[in-house]
């Protein structure tokens, strides 16, 4: 019989989104009248950008025609798209990015798992704890962890605790590691990191010839002028960082799809016999011989995103879910919760209220609010005792969701 990859059976069982669905499930079941409201799952509600979809459908049109016809693109995206990302995204910030560096791919939760695929065996990884799940399951899954303990943690990860007692923002590691997962704004606690505080972790990383994998999937929600919404803006970051970039949350493709990863040029690594080599190298290597590209009509669409009404609209659609972020802050106080985030990202992380732990939490605003929200046990052993709301909503579910909740 074919042998499986073991390093699968190793996962956790009992994964946070279907132990949530099952308990929804088991409530809708026994209450089938009650209307239940879903701020859980981070994924975006309100419709396409206007300009997008115009310039998917030319797209399609052009692929109606003999002239107009695309078929397989470049594997690293077509340069016009790469040339938009990198002047607006970029350059106008003041980073040294330039359109070479950057891979259009079909999702940071793909590249984010797939940069496994160039980085050794021996590497010593820190996640933060609450993490995004994906960083740690796709370490394990690639056999670079030990097996879980009671807590859920793995072994031979370093978790670096991010509570309310260090301000959500994730202490440098005691030792040495070699490969650090860093999200900000962060998912899922909504705390965002200032220049200082990336710094310093550039520095560190430069100090102990580490790589940052720096995903700034929620760059887009940054109310501040003054925080930096890429590593890039942060000097000596292109000698240690590679940033995951989406168009999921911003212009709403998490239907659609498309994201980008930069990997600038001349940032190394170390091979068994102590060579160095290029990362830029290996990972167009990567892609070249595991990815075909990105569909040229969703490039026209993101490519959308850069234009004088593409921008607009994008602006226009974080701030509309940036008000529900600041409504679900302003009524939770109100109903005399602590909460943090929801100020520079789409979540509100939420400490729960004496006596109950997360869980205990989502099953009280379940039964009596008819609310659904993410037990933040579920992102890693230092999220327990939190709770997560996404403002990613219509403006009358998180209002209803808001006056259930102060009713309770
Ligand atoms: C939503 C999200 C992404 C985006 O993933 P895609 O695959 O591009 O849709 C990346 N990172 C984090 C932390 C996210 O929450």
């Amino acid at each position: 019989m074919v042998q499986v990859n073991g390093n699968y059976l190793k996962l956790k069982a009992g994964y946070l989104f279907p132990e949530i669905g099952r308990r929804v499930k088991a409530f809708s079941e026994a209450n089938p009248t009650a209307p239940i409201i879903r701020l859980g799952i981070g994924d975006v509600t309100e419709p396409l950008p206007e300009a997008c979809r115009t310039a998917m459908k030319g797209a399609i049109d052009e692929m109606g025609t003999r002239e107009g016809f695309h078929g397989y693109g470049p594997e690293q995206g077509y340069p016009w798209l790469r040339e938009a990302i990198a002047k607006t995204d970029f350059q106008t910030r003041g980073c040294e990015v330039s359109a070479e560096e950057i891979f259009v791919s079909d999702g940071s939760k793909c590249d984010s798992s797939n940069i496994l695929d160039i980085l050794g065996e021996g590497n010593r990884i820190a996640v933060t704890d609450p993490v995004y799940p994906v960083y740690v399951d796709s370490n394990v899954m690639a056999g670079r962890t030990g097996d879980a303990d009671d807590a859920g943690q793995y072994g031979g990860l370093t978790y670096l605790p991010i509570t309310a007692s260090n301000g959500f923002t994730a202490p440098l590691p005691e030792g040495k590691v070699d490969l650090i997962y860093l999200c900000f704004p962060n998912n899922p606690t909504g705390a965002v990191a200032t220049k200082a505080q990336l710094k310093q972790w550039v520095d560190y990383a430069l100090a102990n010839d580490a790589l940052i994998l720096f995903d700034a999937a929620y760059e887009a929600f940054i109310q501040d002028p003054e925080l930096p919404h890429s590593i890039y803006e942060i000097e000596g970051a292109r000698q240690c960082a590679i940033e995951f970039r989406s168009f999921s949350k911003n212009a709403g493709f998490t239907g659609t799809r498309c994201a980008l990863t930069v990997v600038p040029k001349g940032l190394m690594g170390t091979a068994a016999n102590g060579e160095k080599v290029e990362l830029w190298a290996l990972w167009n290597r990567r892609q070249c011989t595991k990815f075909n590209g990105v569909s040229y009509i969703v490039q026209r669409g993101a490519e959308a995103v850069y234009s004088i009404a593409g921008q607009a609209q994008v602006k226009s659609l974080v701030s509309f879910y940036m008000e529900n972020a600041a409504i679900i802050r302003q009524e939770l106080t109100a109903a005399g919760l602590i909460v943090y985030g929801g100020e520079q990202a789409p979540y509100v992380w939420i400490q729960t209220p004496e006596g109950l732990d997360s869980w205990g939490f989502f099953d009280h605003l379940l039964g009596n609010a008819h609310v659904v929200g993410t037990p933040g046990s579920g992102f890693g052993a230092a999220g327990e005792g939190y709770f997560r709301l996404s403002a990613f909503n219509s403006r009358a579910n998180v209002e209803e969701a808001m006056r259930r909740i102060r009713s309770l």
